[in-house]
């Protein structure tokens, strides 16, 4: 079903935050995740709103993107809490929101799932920029993104600029703003029998897609995988040697922030904060003998491969990981591109129904392998 909202020519920040009222107000839900304005008046973090009133700093189609909130929502859903929350994700935190799912570690069950169409984000420093030379636009921003997003002007994160999927598809309610200017009202699929009694119960009127949107959305998906074929070519040429891959993390220091951000590192407890990696100290000492010297930190390069080996089934591609790394290390464009290799090759895509690759076990897999023809 789709419906639409009316305009009330205060812009879609506006009918977004009317519409999020009304869903407290009519009790559809007890509490909303939003993106918030925090005190600094810049930045926009994930919040849990339990009163209407703090809707009204809530700012939904920022360019700010400090934070994958999938972790935060499976904070919020592991167990069941007894409040019907909604909560405003972009396409990559969906996925994985949903991978997390799958591992027992989140659940959509007292959630109601709310998607946008992306309007991508700028690189921490630029948004930084962008907010102290302009003020709080990002209205203007998402406008000039909806209307064109294809525009290598808008120059945003290096991961939004190859992001394949950045469609709401696996949420209950989808809001579409590609190609809708807003004049005709705000456009929402309940995608799910879920977002289908919110929008009865909102009383919206039912609606349909502006026609200039499935086109746009084909040559913007069509010029992502040609930029992200380009970024791969590169990377793989920067990294395929032990050496090179050395070259690539040499100024690593081993912080972790590459996984704590990220959003579908699923341990528990990560075997390189334990005291697996406290070697003796003349442990350090053999090595350097054997090899005539060692980098410190040491393990660094087994770190990054181990966390590879992990993760690059489920990763969604969302560039936190490079936004988190202090030494400036474009770890996701190495983590996408091996990633995007995995997932072909089991035909898996993070945010699907499929389970987990590992989770399975299929006969008939890999008969090249395995010696089963
Ligand atoms: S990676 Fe894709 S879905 Fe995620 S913020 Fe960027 S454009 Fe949006
Ligand atoms: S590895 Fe990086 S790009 Fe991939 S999901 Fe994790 S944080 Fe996002
Ligand atoms: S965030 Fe950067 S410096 Fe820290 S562990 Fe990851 S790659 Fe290394």
């Amino acid at each position: 079903m789709i419906a639409s909202i009316e305009p009330s020519k205060k812009g879609m920040e506006a009918d977004l935050k009317i519409l999020m009222k009304t869903m407290m107000e009519k009790k559809i839900v007890d509490a909303l995740v939003l993106p918030v304005r925090q005190p600094d008046k810049i930045s926009v973090m994930p919040s849990l709103i339990a009163s209407p009133e703090e809707i009204d700093d809530a700012v939904f189609l920022s360019p700010c993107f400090y934070i994958n909130a999938a972790r935060m929502v499976s904070r919020l859903s592991f167990k069941k809490a007894g409040k019907k929350t909604a909560v405003w994700l972009r396409p990559c935190e969906i996925s994985a929101f949903i991978e997390l799912e799958k591992l027992n570690q989140a659940s959509r069950e007292e959630l109601i799932i709310m998607g946008m169409d992306c309007p991508m984000a700028l690189e921490r420093d630029a948004f930084q920029t962008y907010m102290k030379n302009g003020g709080a636009k990002e209205n203007d921003w998402a406008a000039r993104v909806f209307a064109d997003p294809c525009n290598p002007d808008l120059a945003p994160a290096r991961s939004c600029s190859v992001c394949t999927s950045p469609l709401p598809d696996h949420a209950d309610l989808g809001f579409f703003f590609y190609a809708n200017s807003g004049e005709k009202g705000l456009v929402i699929e309940g995608a799910t029998p879920k977002g289908e009694e919110v929008l009865e119960k909102c009383a919206l009127k039912e609606a349909s897609l502006p026609g200039e949107r499935e086109p746009m959305v084909a040559q913007l998906i069509k010029t992502r995988e040609a930029a992200f074929e380009s970024m791969a070519e590169k990377v793989t040429q920067e990294t395929d040697s032990l050496d090179k891959l050395g070259q690539f993390f040499g100024a690593c220091i081993n912080c972790y922030n590459c996984c704590n951000v990220c959003p579908v590192c699923y341990c528990r407890e990560c075997v390189f904060n334990t005291d697996v990696f406290s070697h003796e100290p003349i442990q350090y000492h053999q090595w350097a003998d054997k090899w005539g010297k060692i980098k410190l930190p040491s393990d660094t390069l087994f770190y990054h491969l181990t966390r590879l080996a992990h993760m690059s089934h489920a990763c969604v591609g969302c560039g936190q990981c490079t936004q988190a790394c202090p030494a400036n290390i474009p770890v996701a464009t190495l983590f996408s591109t091996v990633a995007k290799q995995v997932q072909k090759a089991f035909d898996y895509h993070p945010g699907s129904d499929d389970p987990p690759p590992f989770s399975v076990f299929n006969a008939q897999e890999y008969p090249e392998v395995v010696g089963i023809q």
